[in-house]
Order: structure tokens, then sequence, then C-alpha cells
């Protein structure tokens, strides 16, 4: 690991965060704020508006009007709004992402990148959402018709994390009102300012008021009254498994819809026969995007036994050379972790996996003393019933295992109950059909690194979740569906 140079700028310029209800941004009721910190310095850069239960009163009957006047708009005027918005918010990327690395970390041309993709994600979903078409079904009696109509669900309650502030946001956002819904974001508390950005590019685009709600606070008092309350009729969650499982269980309660982004743990199968150039470059670098703070990070590296000991030692070498550094500094090319618990996090899965005999190929610390840092970590020889082997770190840790079969890699990878994305190298087709056929996720690359596009489908399975945030099928989430048979006489 090698450290960047000190960033050539300040926090200077970080804005503070409002809520934005029924068309207008504005200070919680009461006042109420909290502070944005800087994960490369620990220092506080900004204060966000902490909605109380008032603001989340008039933010649902906002999200009631704007859902009547948006359900009314056609699709055609809808995507146009949205490909205004996808416009303003490209045209403020460098603004945007620098405030995303000073609230999140990431470094600047990470966080260029995700504000970037987030217009693709709009301008694709602005496209679909004038494709969501009805049927004709031939009628049993010739005097009547049949036919089945696709309306937009309701308003949405959306909960996002920090991981990727604008990403998360923009995929529900967009699936939303290409559809015809309105929505409440609950963005992330630590990462408020970049969400804002996303959500003021279509306020100036012209979004009517109450179709879009911004608020902040305290997550669990905001999902524990959004999800059952009465205006709400869908809920979407990214977050972790606990997390989403109880939110899960209270939409069920109350009959609401649900998609759930959740936590993963991705194995990464090398057969021998891989070529190890490329699994390096694309697995191994993609380990150490965003920190590892991604819900498919590639962690799990089961190996082909006799390219295990190469596999590891160019990967550690990989590691040791990736430049940590505040995200803002020329150079960085991993920034700090989000907050503090992933620090204590990745210590506590280091020093589980040592104890029980591990090695540390590269990394396995905390690096300097302000911040968040921890230095890109590849652990080895580290039995199967390690801490790190069974929860997902979240973080820049990856752990190598050797195996002996492919039926023994298989066995491995679906071992745990997650099943968001797995990655894989090998150049026998063979092998390639067998692990396609049988590995248990809902995202699975082959010989390259993950293409999160807007026009594949994006999420999991089993522990992972429910749902799906890419494709049309993230559309058919904020769909109902009503066939109507009419008898013409
Ligand atoms: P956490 O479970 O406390 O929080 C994760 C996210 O869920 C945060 O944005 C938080 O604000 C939100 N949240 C928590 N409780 C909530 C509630 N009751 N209602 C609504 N939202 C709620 O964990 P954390 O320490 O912030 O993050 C660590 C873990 O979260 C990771 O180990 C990872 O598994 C998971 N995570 C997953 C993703 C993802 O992309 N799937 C993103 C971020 C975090």
């Amino acid at each position: 690991m090698t450290t960047a140079t000190a960033p050539q700028t300040t926090a200077t310029g970080y804005p503070d965060t409002q809520l934005f209800i029924d068309g207008q941004w504005c200070d919680a009721e009461g006042g109420k704020t909290m502070g944005v910190f800087n994960p490369a310095t620990g220092q506080e850069i900004g204060r966000l508006a902490h909605a109380s239960r008032a603001d989340l009163d008039r933010a649902l009957a906002a999200a009631q009007k704007g859902f009547e006047t948006w359900r009314a708009t056609p699709a055609h005027e809808r995507a146009a709004l949205m490909r205004k918005a996808a416009q303003l918010f490209r045209e403020r990327a460098d603004a945007t992402a620098r405030h995303l690395t000073l609230e999140q970390g990431k470094p600047l041309a990470e966080a260029k990148g995700e504000v970037l993709a987030a217009c693709d994600v709009i301008d694709w979903m602005a496209a679909e959402g004038q494709r969501v078409y009805g049927r004709i079904v031939p009628p049993r009696d010739l005097r009547g018709t049949a036919h089945v109509i696709r309306q937009p669900v309701g308003p949405v309650a959306a909960f996002t994390p920090w991981n990727f502030p604008v990403n998360q946001v923009v995929r529900k956002l967009s699936a939303a009102l290409a559809t015809g819904c309105s929505i409440i974001v609950k963005a992330p508390e630590e990462t408020p300012a970049s969400p804002a950005a996303l959500i003021r590019a279509f306020v100036d685009a012209g979004v009517p008021a109450g179709v879009v709600q911004l608020v902040y606070g305290v997550p669990a008092e905001i999902s524990e009254y959004l999800i059952p309350h009465p205006v709400i009729r869908k809920i979407t969650f990214t977050g972790s498994t606990p997390v989403g499982k109880q939110l899960a269980a209270l939409a069920g309660q109350h009959m609401k819809r649900a998609t759930m982004e959740l936590g993963g743990h991705a194995p990464v199968i090398v057969c021998e026969d891989a070529d190890i150039d490329l699994a390096i470059k694309a697995a191994a670098g993609a380990k150490f995007r965003n920190a590892g703070q991604v819900c498919i990070s590639p962690t799990r590296f089961l190996v082909a036994k006799p390219i295990a000991a190469e596999f590891t030692k160019r990967f550690a070498a990989q590691a040791e050379k990736t430049t940590v550094g505040d995200g803002l500094a020329e150079g960085t090319r991993m920034g700090p972790l989000a907050n503090a618990r992933r620090v204590t996090a990745m210590q506590a899965l280091t020093d589980d996996a040592v104890k029980r005999g591990g090695t540390v190929a590269a990394g396995g610390k905390k690096v300097g003393d302000a911040g968040n840092f921890w230095a890109p970590t590849v652990l080895a020889d580290v039995p199967l019933d390690a801490d790190v082997f069974n929860h997902e770190p979240f973080g820049p840790m990856a752990v190598v295992h050797a195996f002996d079969t492919l039926d023994q890699a298989l066995h491995e990878a679906n071992r745990l109950p997650f099943g968001l994305a797995g990655y894989a190298f090998t150049q026998s087709l063979k092998n390639a059909h067998q692990i396609s056929q049988q590995l248990e996720v809902g995202l699975l690359w082959i010989n390259q690194p993950a293409a999160a596009w807007p026009e594949l489908p994006f999420g999991g399975v089993k522990d992972s979740g429910y749902g799906s945030e890419g494709g049309p099928e993230a559309l058919e989430a904020y769909l109902t569906t009503k066939s109507v048979s009419t008898f013409c006489g």
C-alpha cells in the first residue's frame, strides 16, 4: 500500500442539506440538525436537517397529492422531464462529485463516475417508462373486450445507504418516476449532499410539487412510521440483511410491495485454466473500488490449488501498490472507509482470521491516526469457519482459499445464505456453463469485472433480498396489473 499526497482542496464549499417537501427546500420543523463528517479527516463539514414527525406528515400528504398529478402526466412528458434532469445533473457532475468525495471518501474519479452513471440510469429508465405496455387478450365472448393494463403502484418510500449515495437513490427514484409513482426518499444521513444534488436536478427540471420528497433523520423512526402508513404503497430498501428482514416483515404485515437489495459475500471462482492476469486485473482490482464497501464486491476468492499460491502472491502485490489517501488527493486509488464502524469491523475480522491460523498476505491494519483508513487487505490460509468467510466484510478485504475440484468450489460458494453477485474466471466453456447453471446468485460475471448497466437486472436471491433494480424488471416493481373485461352488448 502506498499513501497519496495531501489534498489540494479543503472542505470549504460543502453545502448544508435541507429537506425537500411539497416542492420546497426547507429546514426541519423545530430546526433540528445533525453534523456531517469527512471520513478522511474526521472533521465536521456541514449540517443536515433532521426530519420530525410533522415533516414526515407533510411529506406523506405531498406524496399523495404528487401521485395524483404525476400519474395523470403522459409517460412521454415524464420521460422528457427526466431526460432534462439527467442533463442538468451531468452538467453539475464536477461539483457534485467533489461533495460526494468529501462526505463519503471515495476517490474523485469514482465519485464522478457514479454521478455520470446515474445520468445514464435516468435516461434509460425514462425511455423504458414509455414502453410500459398492456396487452389485448382474445375475449371468450366476441361481443366484448378483454385487456390488461399496467398502472403505477402509488407513493413509494425509499431507504438508501451511504456507500453509493447517488446511485442507490437514482435507481429507485428513476424507476418510480418513469412509471408514474411519487416518492419519499429517506437518503443516508452520513452522505446527504450528493443525493440532494440529484433531487435538485429533478426540481430544476420542473418536477411538479409533491412528486419527489427528500428526508433525513433517525432511519428506524422514519421507516417504522412510513412503511405502515396508508399513503405508502411500496417500499424499497438497500442495506444490510438484518435491517432488510425487519423492514420486509413490517411491509408484509401491512401488505406493502417491497424490493430488498441486501448484503452479499461474493465468491470468485478462479479455475486452473483461468487467465490469471485477467482475474487479477478484473476481480482483484474491483475489490478495492469504493474501499470494498460495495454489495457486489468480490471477496471469497476460491482458487484452483495448482495456481493458488501464485494467485495470492500477485493479488497481495496488487493490494500493496494500491495508493490509499484522501479521495480529493491526486493519485488516490482507494479512500477511507465511510465510517468508523467499518474500521472496527475490519480489525475484528483480521484478528479472528489470524487467531484461527490465517496469514495476512497484504494490509491487515489501520492506516494513520486521522480518518477511517484501512489498508487493502488480502488474507490466506484462513479456515472456512473464520468470521471473514461467513460475514460480509463490506470493506477492502479479500480472502483466498484453494480448492481441488470445481464441485468443491461451487459447494463453498453456495454454502452461505447470501446470493447477490458471483464472479468466475475460466477458459473452459464447460466450466463456464456449469458455473452459470449452479452458482446461486442474482448476478454473475464470467471473465470480466462487474457491469451494473441499467438495462441488466440487478438484485439477489436468498438472504440477499428480492426484486430487481435494473432492466425492465426494475419498473415492474412499481406497477400493478389490472385485467379489464368489458361486455359491449
Ligand atoms: P446498518 O445496517 O445499520 O445500515 C445500513 C443502511 O440501512 C444505512 O443506510 C442505514 O441508515 C439504514 N438503516 C438502518 N436501520 C434502518 C431502519 N430501521 N430503517 C431504515 N433504514 C435503516 O449498517 P451500517 O453499519 O450502516 O452498514 C454496514 C452494513 O450494511 C454492511 O455490512 C452491509 O452489509 C450493509 N450495507 C449494504 C449496502 C448495499 O449496498 N447492499 C449498503 C450499505 C450497507
